[in-house]
């Protein structure tokens, strides 16, 4: 069977048999890291508005659980497949593995397009994920998470479903909830801030500033937020794009307005300088925030930026990753660059452990110091393997994982 070039799981598999290579990973390892470790496949019967009964598929992929507790968003999009969660849970295991947290990786998903249901269809099918796989989750065994079209009142929904059938209060099953919940403060800003952290780390590397270019594709919670920041710094965002287009400014763009503009529902090509690809534009920075494989070998050629920051999981595919590693441009892989929102997941489960709760100034402290020793440490085994900084990156989290394993395997 031909491979295909863009399928998430394969080109998964392939970023670890390049570090396999690279580390001289355990045979005995890298075979029990090819597959997650379960994975399960439920239909969810949820009752529609109309009456009638519409069954939805969902997935719970658990990759690797030797560093902790599986750790990993829940994704609602027409998009999601089983190659998809399987994918996205391995990058949730070396992504906690880099930031250095106690926890492993896993990835849930349903097939749908929320944007088609009642906010009580919504609700239904929220509720249904957790009757369906409730058993194979807990704050000590897995820990889902908002992902992409997935957000705190649906986290609120699901740990009342569980907590209603387990029969007691439980917060640490499942983070990003609203604060009146057991949510943390920060948590909503967490993968853009945690990017930004990163994003100063990595200028300085090359000689950019503050005032630097910038270009980000997707608008969601990651990218909208990202912009936000980013312009609020001092960097020149000239621009952005969502699912229904993009729009370029060379002087920069208003972030504040154009966010404003599509709060309420605006289209961005209402507000002017319409483009056909924010990923084309003279940018010094470039931000891929939307869904997987969106750079790929047909389309990596247009890119003029000096750096790219994955802050989307798995936007580069693994033969564009070669020719802008070719070209010398720096890409800052996803596993670090967006590991901030599992960080602060991370202190989310800590304040509901503790039943005790910080400040969004503690919280943003505490991520400060996380995201740049994790970006330094990556940079080191970059120029200790003299590879790219995923390469690196990968080295430092792969390595991490392996070393739990052999430990408990001894
Ligand atoms: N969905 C986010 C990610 O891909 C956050 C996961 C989490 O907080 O567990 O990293």
């Amino acid at each position: 069977m031909e491979k295909n070039m863009n399928d998430a799981y394969s080109n998964a598999m392939e970023q670890l048999k390049e570090v396999k290579e690279l580390i001289g990973l355990d045979d005995n390892v890298y075979e029990q890291l090819k597959e997650p470790k379960r994975l399960t496949r439920v239909a969810i019967p949820v009752k529609m508005d109309n009456g009638q009964t519409k069954v939805f598929i969902g997935y719970r992929s658990q990759f690797n659980d030797a560093r902790g507790p599986f750790k990993g968003g829940i994704r609602f999009h027409p998009g999601v497949s089983e190659s998809e969660v399987k994918a996205l849970s391995a990058w949730m295991t070396w992504k906690t593995a880099t930031v250095n947290l106690p926890l492993g990786g896993g990835k849930g998903g349903v097939i749908v397009d929320p944007k088609q249901l009642s906010v009580g269809e919504l609700e239904r099918l929220s509720r249904g994920y957790i009757k369906a796989l409730y058993n194979v989750l807990g704050p000590t065994v897995d820990v889902p998470a908002p992902d992409v079209y997935t957000t705190p009142q649906i986290m609120a929904w699901m740990l009342d479903e569980y907590e209603s059938i387990v029969g007691h209060h439980a917060p640490g099953v499942i983070t990003g909830k609203p604060l009146s919940l057991g949510g943390s403060a920060g948590r909503g800003e967490s993968t853009a801030l945690g990017g930004v952290f990163v994003l100063e780390e990595a200028i300085a590397k090359i000689g950019l500033t503050k005032n630097a270019s910038v270009a980000i594709q997707g608008l969601g919670n990651a990218g909208g937020t990202m912009a936000k920041l980013l312009a609020k710094a001092g960097f020149k965002v000239v621009a952005v794009s969502d699912s229904q287009g993009a729009i370029y400014k060379a002087e920069g763009l208003d972030v504040p307005a154009v966010l404003a503009h599509k709060a309420k529902g605006g289209k961005l090509s209402e507000l002017g300088g319409a483009i056909d690809d924010a990923l084309a534009v003279e940018a010094d920075i470039l931000i891929p925030a939307a869904l997987e494989n969106s750079i790929t070998a047909d389309n990596v050629g247009v890119i003029k930026a000096k750096m790219i920051l994955e802050l989307a999981n798995g936007p580069i595919t693994p033969e564009a990753d070669k020719i802008l590693a070719g070209k010398n441009i720096l890409v800052v892989p996803d596993i670090l660059a967006n590991a901030g929102g599992v960080a602060v997941s991370y202190f989310e489960q800590v304040q509901n452990a503790y039943n005790y709760y910080w400040t969004e100034t503690e919280v943003n402290d505490k991520l400060k110091q996380l995201m740049t020793d994790s970006f330094n440490q990556a940079w080191a085994k970059k120029e200790q393997y003299q590879t790219t900084m995923r390469l690196g990156t990968y080295a430092l989290a792969v390595g991490r994982v392996a070393e739990a394993m052999k430990a408990r395997q001894a």
